[in-house]
């Protein structure tokens, strides 16, 4: 494990439920601010139209994602919505030793196991304005199945009872105001 020195980069990390954006925030942040580095996840989801692998995610079947976690190759991992996602342990401490700012952009279970493993990291969760605006997101993207639907909305529920448990929280309701108070929140402002 990576040393939490002083010179060493700061570790960041977004939780949202599906759907609230987070996708579109995150973009719009590292546009702005390219010395942040992205974690790119593992994932045993099928790619989405348009998803590159080694870009969006790193698309593994289960055989090779278990073994990724056999070897402790993941820094932590979670089953969402019935796929496996986590994020490769590597790169990330490669990046926080050379001082670089690092950005996750993981779910709860994920982001409770980073707690553990890297407390003085700074996690931030992100809301949506209201459960039905949540909804209306996730039906309108039209990429998934009615029963990922569901799990997807039943697993928002758990997540937003969650939001105590983050250093800080924001809802995305405007993209620009958001972004500016997400600036705020990690000291880029
Ligand atoms: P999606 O299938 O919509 O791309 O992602 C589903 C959920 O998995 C999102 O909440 C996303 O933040 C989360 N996720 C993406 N990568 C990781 C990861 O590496 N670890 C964990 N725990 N969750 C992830």
């Amino acid at each position: 494990m990576v040393a939490e020195a002083s010179d060493a980069g700061r570790l960041f990390l977004i939780t949202g439920p599906s759907g609230v954006g987070k996708g579109t925030l995150v973009s719009a942040l590292l546009q702005r601010h390219p010395q942040i580095w992205l974690s790119v996840s593992a994932t045993t989801r099928a790619p989405r139209s348009g998803e590159q692998d080694g870009q969006h995610y790193f698309f593994l079947d289960r055989g090779a994602f278990e073994v990724k976690v056999a070897e402790g190759g993941l820094l932590e991992w979670a089953e969402f919505a019935g796929n496996c996602y986590g994020t490769p342990r590597e790169p990330v401490e490669q990046q926080l030793t050379a001082g670089r700012p690092v950005l996750l952009e993981i779910e709860l279970e994920g982001a409770r196991q980073v707690r553990s493993s890297f407390p003085s990291g700074f996690q931030i969760f992100i809301k949506p304005p209201s459960f039905e605006e949540l909804e209306r997101r996730i039906r309108g993207r039209g990429t998934d199945s009615e029963d990922a639907i569901s799990r997807r909305l039943e697993r928002a529920r758990v997540e937003l009872e969650a939001e105590s448990e983050f250093d800080a929280a924001l809802v995305n309701d405007d993209l620009d105001r958001a972004l500016a108070e997400l600036e705020q929140l990690m000291a880029l402002a």
